[in-house]
């Protein structure tokens, strides 16, 4: 559990901050530590939604220099930022901004992106609609490979996806057709609240890759492991987008050995 404060009472002597709500939960406190090299610069505050403006203008007063957005406050951000990067503009949300000109970036999508290393993707399938599933609709459309995506809440959701991100992305509303696909990206929060999801794992090419953005242990992952797939969990995107985030910041590379360290 990281420890954190509620967003009036930011420490005066920190520089950088994660905002979001619950926000126990953030390893961003952790990764940043370990790239500044100093544990205290960079807290995680609580800020609920509907305050973030608030908290920004008090971070901004304070002396803070950069923050992470995280749920629910991402397309809050985008609304408040008043220089905004394409990438955040086309994803509708942000998860980073710069507090002295008020920029707003989305590095969600550069992680998931980086997060691939270079693996070669024809066809995936995007499983939710929400906010990283449209960073993930446009970071693979900057790869190339046949897109589709399957929401709970069936295919007006994902067409509003399509439509928003600029993305060529297909609706599907069964998930038994597995194999079609040598990427499954799982961008629900079903792994955060321990649930299932309808997938049918039986018949899948064994040279997929299951991936799920929540970071740890998922029924997602074991399902996918245990049909013979390869698994990849989100924490190499969240050190990767927090890369980004430390290199807009600082101006200088992101020390990524110790950033992944810190989550070893
Ligand atoms: P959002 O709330 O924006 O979207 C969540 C999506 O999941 C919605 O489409 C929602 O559907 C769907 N959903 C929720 N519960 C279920 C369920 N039980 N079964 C099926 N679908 C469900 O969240 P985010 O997109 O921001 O985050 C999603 C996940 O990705 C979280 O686990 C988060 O931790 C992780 N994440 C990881 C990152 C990383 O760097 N590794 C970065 C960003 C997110 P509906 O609209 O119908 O409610």
């Amino acid at each position: 559990m990281t420890e954190w404060f509620e967003w009036r009472d930011a420490p005066a002597s920190a520089r950088f901050a994660v905002l979001g709500d619950p926000i126990s939960h953030s390893l961003s406190p952790d990764i940043h530590g370990a790239a500044i090299g100093s544990n205290g610069e960079y807290v995680a505050l609580r800020v609920p939604a509907g305050e973030l403006d608030s908290a920004i203008r008090l971070l901004q007063e304070l002396g803070y220099i950069g923050v992470n957005i995280t749920v629910p406050l991402k397309v809050e951000a985008l609304q408040l930022c008043r220089v905004l990067d394409p990438v955040a503009t086309r994803v509708g949300a942000v998860n980073t901004i710069t507090l002295g000109t008020r920029s707003g970036a989305n590095t969600d999508v550069a992680g998931f992106v980086a997060s691939l290393n270079g693996r070669s993707i024809q066809s995936a399938l995007i499983l939710g609609s929400g906010g990283s599933a449209r960073a993930v609709a446009v970071g693979l459309d900057s790869l190339g490979p046949r897109l589709a995506c399957w929401a709970r809440s069936g295919s007006d959701a994902v067409d509003r996806l399509a439509r928003e991100t600029a993305t060529a992305v297909e609706s599907v509303t069964s998930l038994r057709d597995i194999r079609l696909y040598d990427l499954v990206v799982n961008c629900t929060s079903a792994s955060m609240q321990g649930a299932s999801l309808p997938v049918e794992w039986e018949g899948a090419n064994p040279d997929a890759l299951a991936y799920d953005l929540f970071y740890g242990p998922s029924k997602f992952l074991e399902g996918a492991a245990t049909h013979g797939l390869s698994t990849m969990d989100g924490k190499e995107m969240l050190i990767l987008q927090a890369a980004v985030a430390f290199e807009i910041w600082h101006g200088r590379q992101a020390p990524l050995d110790a950033m992944r360290r810190a989550l070893a």
